[in-house]
């Protein structure tokens, strides 16, 4: 079954001695499609860099919440260039992090998220969301920007929250975390997402599925969300491949 992992970090150094060989490897372990989000200017130089060697990987430009400290307008201008390339699909990964004590200030990185959520609105692509423990802000700014389509990457959030991003045409997307054992309230979103909301992401190196949780992440494991999903929704995991792999396409506009 051919897949599309929707979210994967291969600028990551956890890729720095194999990375193009697992990159290559992709196709015959029947992954169709990568996106690549940056984190923050290095990582989506390199991305775009990725997506232009590869021809079934696409990058997203962003500054992600944990990495903002050092933001400075000027970073608009090189993200707007960035999304010039035609493999740019979206801006991402953006949002809020709340988790890590030593990320920058709320009110920081809510100005950072804000400034993002313009820019595509300005270019008319799509936004990747991080929204880690700060669902009310997080959901907050994006009904600010009603205009704007966007993806909750890893989604995290309640089941009332999910069916209010439905409402406003979003997507959610879901990790390897889904085959966790405390993943109970994920897979009660799940059970009632519509299949045309849900894409599926490695968010690679990390949060690799079980049975091999605690190993580096790559896109070949992406099927394991998908046989997870099919599951819970009483489906074919063939069938939950098709469709994730077919509203990534139609999302990031491939
Ligand atoms: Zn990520």
């Amino acid at each position: 079954m051919r897949v599309f992992d929707t979210h994967a970090h291969y600028d990551s150094g956890a890729f720095n001695a194999d990375r193009m060989e697992v990159l290559a490897s992709m196709p015959e372990q029947d992954v169709a499609l990568i996106l690549n989000p940056g984190c923050e200017l290095e990582s989506s130089r390199t991305a775009v860099a990725l997506s232009e060697q590869f021809p079934f990987v696409y990058a997203a430009v962003g500054v992600h919440p944990s990495d903002c400290g050092d933001w400075e307008d000027s970073w608009l201008e090189e993200l707007r260039a960035l999304a010039a390339h035609e493999k740019v699909k979206a801006i991402g990964e953006i949002g809020l992090d709340y988790y890590w004590k030593e990320n920058p200030p709320r009110e920081f990185q809510q100005q950072v998220f804000r400034k993002q959520m313009e820019l595509a609105r300005e270019l008319d692509l799509p936004v990747i969301i991080h929204d880690r423990e700060a669902h009310q802000d997080c959901l907050s700014i994006v009904r600010e920007y009603p205009d704007v389509r966007g993806v909750y990457h890893c989604y995290s959030g309640s089941l009332e929250d999910a069916k209010v991003l439905v409402k406003l045409g979003w997507m959610l997307s879901f990790t390897g975390v889904v085959t966790y054992k405390n993943a109970r309230k994920s897979l009660e979103v799940i059970e009632w997402l519509p299949m045309d909301r849900i894409m599926i992401e490695t968010d690679s190196p990390y949060l690799t599925p079980e049975p091999f949780r605690g190993k580096r992440n790559d896109s070949g494991k992406v099927h394991l969300v998908a046989e997870k999903i099919a599951q819970v929704k009483g489906m074919d995991a063939e069938e939950v491949a098709r469709i994730t792999l077919e509203n990534g396409k139609r999302f990031f506009n491939i």
